[in-house]
């Protein structure tokens, strides 16, 4: 039988999502899911990774179930193409989970670099949570309870793919081949693979606070471009500009396209050209701010005006989780099934097991 092709990817559901996940990720699910070469396609709000740093307001977590369901709907996943559900639906991820544990060092844990920098952010110190701890072995059940092949997500998912794996080699070689080892697919844009956030810092993130929303309206997002982090040695217009780490070029990075220039800023032919007339001198921010800030109009426009549409209907969208999840629910429990036929924990229809225990106890 030929291997399907398939796709699994999510997001935590601490906030509504922003453009760092659309081009890290949104932008491409949705090409994936239209273009037609996927067997299945699951997307997943992962709410109980979400409680491992929230458990104190879950509220938030809570709050924002339907917020990402509604950011999935606006920017194109179509439930009748795309599996979406919700993590804490589906218990074969923690019965999963529950054996992946054995299989990971905590040394191992100790040494993954996302995990290490998220710890920082947080001011975890020594307090941190068991489950965010843990929460590569948790995403490792979430990938392979549906057999993925394929994981679009940004650069900060790459230690997270490679602990999958590395559960998947241990589990199959143990066990005997049962789960299929996922690849993550990233952005091929460069500018794409960690989007940083308007303040500059190195990754736009909702727990930074740096963030342009797919739902914010268009005075936020013209407000955001106009105070976006530049060269902070470029203050006169005549003065050359550096690109390095100048986040309103990162941006154009991701988003520009070359047909842009003609609708916008007609007095340049490309990217390029822009770039050189920065760095040479001559180009001031506010120019190339109202520039990129056209351009995100233009791209989130038609998002903002989805996502007003769906939100007419609330219960609707609740409806379509809940079948997402009975979907979900149904490919995880036959994965589980074969895991645990594969490690043999299947006592009771285990008749060749039960005939051998018998036959012992009678011989004794
Ligand atoms: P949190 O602060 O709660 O961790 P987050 O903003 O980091 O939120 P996640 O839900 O952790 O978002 O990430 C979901 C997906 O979006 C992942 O595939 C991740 O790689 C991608 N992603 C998140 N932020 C960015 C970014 N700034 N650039 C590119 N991809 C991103
Ligand atoms: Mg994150």
């Amino acid at each position: 039988m030929k291997k399907e092709k398939i796709i699994l990817t999510g997001d935590r559901p601490t906030g509504k999502l922003h453009i760092g996940h659309y081009v890290g990720s949104l932008r491409r699910r949705v090409e994936l899911q239209n273009s037609g070469l996927y067997d299945k396609i699951f997307i997943f709000e992962a709410d109980g990774q979400a409680l491992t740093d929230n458990i104190d307001n879950p509220e938030k977590v809570r709050q924002n179930v339907i917020e990402v369901a509604l950011d999935y709907l606006a920017v194109g996943l179509d439930p009748a193409k795309s599996t979406i559900f919700i993590q804490s639906q589906i218990p074969e991820l923690c019965e999963l989970t529950f054996y992946y544990m054995d299989m990971v060092t905590v040394s191992r844990l100790q040494r993954n670099p996302t995990v290490k920098t998220e710890i920082q952010m947080r001011n975890f110190e020594t307090s941190i949570p068991v489950g965010f701890f843990t929460y590569p072995i948790s995403q490792a059940a979430d990938i392979t309870a549906f057999k993925a092949t394929t994981v679009p997500a940004g650069e900060d998912q790459e230690p997270m793919l490679e602990q999958a794996r590395e559960i998947v080699r241990r589990f199959n070689h143990i066990y005997g081949d049962t789960l299929v080892e996922p690849e993550i697919l990233l952005p091929d844009n460069a500018a794409c693979l960690r989007l940083p956030g308007t303040d500059g810092k190195t990754k736009m993130s909702k727990s930074l606070g740096n963030c342009i929303y797919l739902s914010d309206s268009a005075d936020e997002v013209e407000k955001k471009v106009k105070s976006m982090y530049t060269d902070p040695t470029h203050i006169k217009v005549s003065d050359p500009g550096k690109l390095e780490g100048n986040t309103v070029f990162t941006y154009l990075d991701a988003f520009c396209k070359p047909e842009h220039f003609g609708r916008y800023l007609p007095d340049y032919a490309s990217l390029d050209e822009l770039k050189a007339h920065y760095t040479r001198g001559g180009l001031g921010d506010m120019k190339v701010k109202k520039f990129l800030a056209a351009i995100m109009q233009e791209e989130l426009d038609p998002i903002r005006n989805r996502r007003k549409e769906f939100a007419k209907d609330i219960p609707a969208v609740y409806d379509m989780l809940k079948k997402g999840c009975e979907t979900a629910r149904e490919t995880a429990a036959r994965t589980l099934d074969e895991v645990r036929r594969a490690m043999k924990i299947n006592y009771f229809d285990d008749d060749a097991l039960i005939a051998e225990q018998a036959k012992r106890f009678a011989e004794e």
